[in-house]
């Protein structure tokens, strides 16, 4: 019996495509993004960009 059992205790990690504007590039940059909550109820997409690899965020809005 190998059983081996991988948990992959993320469950709730969506990676999405979004498009946000990175400060170090001075350009769009289209970006792997999860969804995330922010403190004051709205919603955004946070990543790295692929270019410099500076944080970028896309606020999505408010959830509707
Ligand atoms: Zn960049």
């Amino acid at each position: 019996m190998t059983a081996a059992s991988k948990v992959v205790g993320e469950g709730r990690a969506s990676v999405a495509k979004y498009e946000a504007y990175c400060v170090k590039c001075r350009a769009k940059r289209e970006f792997e993004g999860t969804e995330v909550t922010l403190k004051n109820g709205r919603k955004a997409a946070q990543g790295i960009c692929p270019v410099c690899g500076t944080k970028v965020m896309r606020i999505l809005g408010k959830a509707s």
